[in-house]
């Protein structure tokens, strides 16, 4: 380390593996933002189930080793690099991605990644923003091409996605289903847009859908738990309806024949391949949503950064969530 350089506190992963491997340090370079790149101060960071398909190693996408993990950062711009304009010190705000990883005191992220965070959200809703959000507007508008006066089933609504898919759908004139696994996470759901919720660990709550949107079927499901659920679903479609693939974590038997009919679709949701231009598109709906107020991000479980091993392991295996998980800093 050179003279004079500035630690942080900050979460390394230098195997992949089980949560074990997330290690806090106490020693990690501050880094210095290079061109187009703003420093943050991170005072809360979103944990996303994806962070725990990388650190484990199976993921498409690998980061070298070292390496910290975290997208979703929300803080204080410490410093600029050369050609950033849009921001200076001392400015809230919140991000999608981050150079040097999130789970730390201090993040680097590109300039047109990082967004203005309004006062009427706080650091902790700031960091709920970044992939929930933009994975909505995704699924919704560029996916699903969903349209006012449509139904939308959001398959799992009680988590980060989940709920804000629900209050962005509200707000664009969808009629809105949403399932939780709790009755608080049914009362969350009804709270944060949806007209009516069933609960996924009932025996019967298909039937319940079906009765609901009876023959006619939904036209949009937004799917969190697709191996669960993708035969039932495009059992619930109505014609030229659309089953949108968010969440993944194993394989499934359908009968392609359920497609037929009604001549259905199912299709696949990677927020990453988004354009520019796309993040620009989902952004603006986002700061719309923020100055009218219904982009509300609700906070579910909280943990200091040195139980990130802790999140980990319960973003994964614990049920009944209620709204976003997030690392306070
Ligand atoms: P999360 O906050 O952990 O929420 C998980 C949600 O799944 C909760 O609402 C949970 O409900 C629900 N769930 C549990 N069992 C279910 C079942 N049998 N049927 C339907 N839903 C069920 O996770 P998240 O951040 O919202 O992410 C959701 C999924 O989307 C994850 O698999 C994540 O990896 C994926 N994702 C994909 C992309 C992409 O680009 N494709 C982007 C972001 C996230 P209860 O806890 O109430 O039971």
């Amino acid at each position: 380390m050179a003279t004079g350089q500035k630690l942080m506190r900050a979460i390394r992963v230098f195997e992949f593996g089980g949560p074990e491997v997330l290690k806090l340090q106490s020693d990690v370079v501050v880094p210095a933002p290079q061109s187009h790149q703003v420093l943050i101060k991170v005072h809360a960071c979103g944990v996303n189930p994806v962070e725990t398909y990388i650190r484990s190693g199976t993921y498409s996408r690998k980061p070298s080793l070292p390496y910290t993990p975290g997208s979703d950062v929300a803080g204080i711009i410490e410093s600029v690099g050369d050609g950033v304009s849009a921001f200076k010190k001392g400015d809230r705000v919140f991000c999608f991605s981050t150079v040097s990883g999130g789970y730390a005191e201090f993040a680097l992220s590109a300039d047109n990644t990082t967004y203005p965070l309004p006062k009427t959200l706080d650091f902790r809703q700031g960091a709920a923003l970044g992939i929930p959000y933009f994975t909505a507007c995704r699924a919704l508008f560029h996916s699903a091409r969903a349209r006012a006066g449509e139904s939308v089933l959001v398959h799992g609504a009680s988590g980060g996605v989940g709920l804000a898919t629900c209050q962005i759908a509200r707000a664009h004139g969808l009629k809105v289903l949403g399932t939780a696994g709790s009755e608080e996470g049914k009362k969350l759901v009804l709270q944060n847009g949806a007209h009516e919720v069933f609960n996924h660990k009932e025996a019967n709550y298909i039937d319940k859908i079906k009765t609901s949107v009876a023959d006619k079927g939904v036209d949009v499901i937004i799917e969190m738990l697709a191996n669960k659920n993708l035969s039932n679903d495009l059992k619930l479609l109505s014609c030229g309806g659309r089953v949108i693939i968010v969440g993944c974590r194993g394989s499934i038997e359908i009968n392609p024949r359920d497609t037929m009919a009604k001549e259905t679709s199912i299709i696949g949701v990677s927020l990453f391949s988004s354009t520019k231009e796309e993040f620009q598109q989902f952004a603006g709906i986002l700061q719309a949503g923020i100055e009218k107020g219904w982009v509300k991000p609700v906070i579910g479980s909280e943990y200091p950064l040195e139980k990130a091993a802790q999140a980990h392991e319960d973003i994964i295996h614990s049920s009944g969530k209620m709204g976003k998980m997030i690392l306070l800093l």
